[in-house]
């Protein structure tokens, strides 16, 4: 192997490792400007970050990355994709070759649409008035549409946007999975809606204190392996998790008193963010086989702990006497069952945040459609609140009184985040083919979770998922672990095994 080649990787990896750091520095500036900052100091946070986000696009694509990967590509350390060295130089070039097709004007024009879009869209929905919010929103998709062009695409512009989130995922296999999940889906949802049963929630609405609902979700998090030595939970609005570094992962929650699954199960979903964070390599920080392979793989861990334990029979039957005794205003009277049917309560609703884990992914399915319309010019912008209204009544039998209920309630497209939707679900799916495979390889998963053995799924993710970063793409580190393509059956098939017992269906 050439010397040349060793010292570029070398000089490489450093100044990767560099511009990870100051992305670090502009996300714990993040994380402060969400949970700590005083209200007058937004301004200037806005300014130190926009500073560090030119640094760091400067250094992304700096042309000494270019002539480094040159000297790289056909080197012997490129020759094995999947190894550290191959994923490090593919990934980079990935990303370099990515970035130099933007021009410096559009990148400035959409973080600055992106700033003024956010602003009007909360102005909009504040005052229920999406005509407000229009110009904007069409600019948005404009901008949206160039960027799509700068970077290229075989047929699709969205999958142009859809590779920002999801690497190599196309908008056409996306579609397919999809689709599957919504025509079984929407009738399945329908069937609980016509079955009669219901849970009863106003269990979990009783009084639950906010300081012991913090010392609960901080103690459960702990159990299944959040390590509060390199990681904190602390309060925001929309809650989130942030990894700054190897040892320092930050997770965030939001306390309603009347509300026990709002922070309970919130906990639980960035604690599974959270864990993938701390899963990563240390010695890889910064280079692609120590990062995150994609946002709906991180999904799948955060969905993983939330649902497909964290609702679970089995780990109710671990957590529930602590409950009882954590809340004893709450619970006295509640048995296990009734408890368990209620966090697993399934009824349409308008608001994706508070939805279920049945009828959310029709929410993620109506954005992804219209989204993919708006991109194509095949939906102006003026008609998206019908068509979103249009979609709600086809696919969840309801409608939204106000806009600000319907179209206007998710920040993402304000914010320029298009192609970002469809992650959700990915995660949703993910998750499920993930955890059969692992109940699988496991054994005894059930009995596991039923007396609090929450290492066995966290070493075998940690394995599987998170120390392989991204030296695999998702859709094949979903093929090496479950030895197929992702599919709707396997959340189908949790789906109807958890909910058909419950509603008798
Ligand atoms: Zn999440």
């Amino acid at each position: 192997m050439s010397d040349t080649a060793n010292t570029a990787f070398e000089q490489l990896c450093q100044f990767s490792r560099q511009t990870a750091t100051l992305q670090s520095i502009e996300e714990l500036l993040g994380w402060d400007e969400r949970t700590m900052l005083p209200p007058s100091g937004g301004e200037f946070r806005a300014e130190q970050i926009t500073c560090l986000s030119g640094l760091v696009h400067r250094r992304r694509t700096d042309p000494q990355v270019g002539r480094w990967l040159e000297e790289l590509v056909d080197s012997p350390l490129a020759a094995d994709p999947h190894s550290d060295t191959g994923a490090t130089i593919r990934q980079i070039k990935r990303g370099y070759e990515k970035h130099i097709k933007l021009p410096q004007s559009l990148v400035e024009e959409l973080a600055r649409t992106a700033v003024l879009g956010q602003q009007a869209w909360t102005e909009a929905r504040k005052n229920d008035n999406f005509a407000s919010f229009q110009p904007l929103l069409e600019r948005t998709y404009e901008l949206k549409r160039r960027q799509a062009e700068a970077i290229g695409y075989a047929t699709n512009p969205y999958d142009a946007l859809l590779d920002d989130y999801e690497p190599d995922a196309k908008t056409a296999d996306v579609q397919e999975v999809l689709t599957g999940l919504r025509e079984q889906l929407a009738p399945f949802v329908a069937a609980i809606a016509d079955s009669g049963r219901q849970a009863n929630v106003e269990i979990l609405r009783r009084n639950y204190p906010i300081d012991v609902q913090e010392a609960f979700g901080k103690q459960v998090a702990a159990a299944i392996g959040f390590d509060f030595q390199r990681g904190r939970l602390d309060v925001t609005h929309h809650p989130f998790c942030a990894g700054l570094g190897p040892d320092d992962c930050r997770i965030t929650t939001r306390y309603d008193e009347r509300n026990f699954p709002s922070a309970f199960f919130g906990i639980l979903h960035e604690a599974g963010h959270g864990l993938y964070e701390q899963g990563l390599r240390k010695d890889q920080f910064g280079l692609p086989p120590g990062c995150y392979v994609s946002l709906g793989i991180h999904e799948s861990q955060s969905r993983m702990w939330e649902n497909a334990v964290g609702r679970s029979h089995a780990f109710w039957q671990y957590v529930f006497p602590q409950a009882r005794k954590s809340f004893p205003g709450a619970l006295p009277d509640v048995t296990l069952d009734e408890f368990y049917f209620a966090i697993n309560d399934v009824r349409p609703s308008l608001i994706r945040v508070e939805a279920d884990e049945a009828t959310y992914n029709l929410h993620i399915v109506i954005r992804f459609e219209l989204e993919q319309a708006l991109l194509a010019g095949d939906l102006a912008v003026a008609d998206l609140p019908g068509a979103w209204n249009d979609k709600y009544r086809d696919y969840l039998g309801i409608e939204p009184p106000h806009d600000a209920d319907g179209v206007l309630q998710d920040i993402h497209w304000s914010a320029g985040l298009v192609g970002y939707f469809p992650t959700y679900s990915l995660g949703n799916l993910y998750a499920a083919q993930f955890f059969a495979q692992a109940d699988l390889d496991l054994g005894d998963l059930d009995g596991q979770l039923a007396r609090g053995e929450f290492a066995p799924l966290r070493e075998w993710l940690c394995q599987k998922i998170h120390r392989q970063g991204e030296c695999y793409t998702p859709s094949e580190l979903v093929q090496r672990i479950t030895g197929r393509p992702l599919s709707h059956e396997p959340l189908m098939d949790y789906l109807r095994g958890k909910l058909e017992p419950l509603y008798g269906i």
